[in-house]
């Protein structure tokens, strides 16, 4: 709210870009800006609230680069409260439609001021029903840039769909991101800058660039039958009628995709893990770091799939946060899941291994990259706390916690090209704040230690935050 003065007292700034500190500062944000830093005094001019932030780290509000929470609209308030609770002031959506665009762009699609920012937001997905053919999809690309999307996501198209919607996106100067698609050359795709990769691909595009077996993999992917999806209609209120029953049929694959995985597959992910070489994918990272390429791994949609079954999301306290009806599709796809051959659940597991190892090499080799949970909708994934459990991934991978904070912060700011108003904790930037009770730079799990959200110039203490979600969780335990 523009006026209103609050002074987070004695707190310690930590620099995104190198870890630094400063410390016993005061952060006075006015008008949903940060109006100075300075060395902490006792002072209390009047029509100032003063936070006592004594022991607590200062970081920027978390950006959760990869998520859904604006998909469901029933979910959606919920969703983006819990996000504010976990510290995550902004989000990259990363599906959205031509009725979403429009709503945003005449004042209509609004997200409640306790919820985090809404960064960055495409149309609908490109798939099969509309881009199944170069022309379709360039009319797709059109009507989006149109719109006034702010990029084009792609996620199963076919090479000959792939590059011409990439190249009329950026005639349109729109980027494209998204996933790579079977049969997509993983070094031409970045060439063509792809904007940003997300879930190391997914499937075995990226993986199989890195190994010895390539080419008789890639053969091995092409000679699979391609998953059938209905093609594009011809009438403009079967467009609609498709696109709702393309999201039912979508809700459900999305929980767990890898539900529609053959043996087959499994044994091609086994086979690409036996002939992984390191050398071979520290080449590709620098391909992407030269491309300057972004990556966004969703490790934790990744382990949600492949782990799915492991009891500690069964057993995760914070369902209590997700709805029964969301429960009940979990557990269902859980079951599914499980009964799958233990051969094919090892190979999997035995590929997550292998993600965490790519993760590390392309922070080895300076790829950029951005912290993204991929929720709602995926399996197991609570909004908010997933972007905690992605950071806990991403440490199990080795990365260091200031690589995780910069990739939930500053490096997002980079992405989105907001470094003026975003990324660092300084004078004149947004007033989007996460306190933090212990040095996130010691300790991933200092990241996890909310003792304070600032969120467009506005404090919330731990204790309204805990109030706000608890009041989800009794909803819920209520239906
Ligand atoms: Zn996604």
């Amino acid at each position: 709210m523009s006026g209103e003065r609050t002074v987070l007292r004695g707190t310690t700034v930590v620099d995104a870009r190198d870890g630094s500190l400063s410390r016993d500062v005061d952060i006075t944000v006015e008008g949903g800006r940060i109006a100075s830093i300075t060395p902490t005094s006792d002072e209390r001019p009047g029509q100032v609230a003063v936070v006592d932030a004594r022991g607590t780290y200062a970081v920027p509000g978390f950006c959760d680069m990869h998520a859904h929470p604006l998909a469901d609209r029933r979910d959606a308030a919920p969703a983006l409260r819990l996000m504010l609770a976990c510290g995550v002031t902004g989000f990259r959506q990363m599906s959205g439609s031509r009725t979403m665009l429009t709503e945003r762009s005449t004042g209509k699609l609004v997200p409640p001021a306790d919820g985090p920012a809404l960064l960055s937001m495409p149309g609908e997905v490109l798939l099969p029903f509309n881009a199944g053919s170069e022309s379709v999809a360039l009319q797709t690309v059109r009507r989006q840039a149109e719109a006034g999307a702010d990029f084009i996501k792609v996620a199963v198209v076919t090479p000959e769909v792939f590059f011409p919607a990439q190249a009329e996106a950026a005639r349109l100067g729109l980027s494209t991101v998204g996933h790579l698609p079977v049969g997509i050359d993983v070094r031409a795709a970045s060439d063509g800058r792809m904007r940003s990769i997300e879930h190391l691909g997914p499937g075995v595009g990226i993986v199989a660039a890195c190994c010895d077996h390539q080419r008789l993999i890639e053969q091995a992917v092409s000679d699979r039958p391609a998953p059938k999806f209905p093609s594009a209609p011809r009438l403009p209120f079967a467009e609609r009628l498709m696109g709702m029953l393309m999201a039912r049929v979508l809700a459900k694959i999305v929980i767990n995709p890898l539900l529609l995985a053959k043996p087959v597959d499994a044994e091609v992910i086994a086979d690409a893990g036996q002939s992984f070489n390191d050398d071979k994918a520290r080449e590709l990272a620098r391909v992407f770091a030269a491309d300057q390429t972004w990556h966004c791994p969703t490790l934790i949609r990744l382990r949600t799939q492949q782990f799915c079954d492991d009891p500690v999301y069964r057993t995760n306290p914070n369902n209590r946060f997700a709805s029964k009806r969301t429960l009940r599709n979990w557990r269902k796809a859980t079951e599914k899941y499980s009964s799958r051959p233990a051969a094919m659940r090892t190979a999997y597991r035995n590929h997550y291994g292998r993600q965490l190892q790519m993760v590390r090499i392309f922070d080895d080799e300076g790829v950029k990259m951005i912290a993204g949970s991929d929720v709602s909708g995926s399996g197991w994934e609570i909004p908010g706390f997933a972007l905690h459990d992605e950071f806990d991934q991403l440490a199990a991978a080795g990365l260091t916690p200031l690589r995780i904070l910069q990739m939930a912060t500053i490096n997002a700011a980079e992405f989105l090209g907001r470094t003026a108003t975003s990324g660092t904790v300084e004078q004149g930037k947004d007033a989007d704040i996460v306190l933090l009770s212990g040095n996130p730079v010691q300790d991933v799990a200092h990241l996890h230690d909310i003792a304070g959200v600032v969120r467009a110039g506005r404090f919330y203490s731990p204790e309204t935050l805990t109030a706000t979600i608890e009041a989800i969780a009794e909803t819920h335990s209520a239906v």
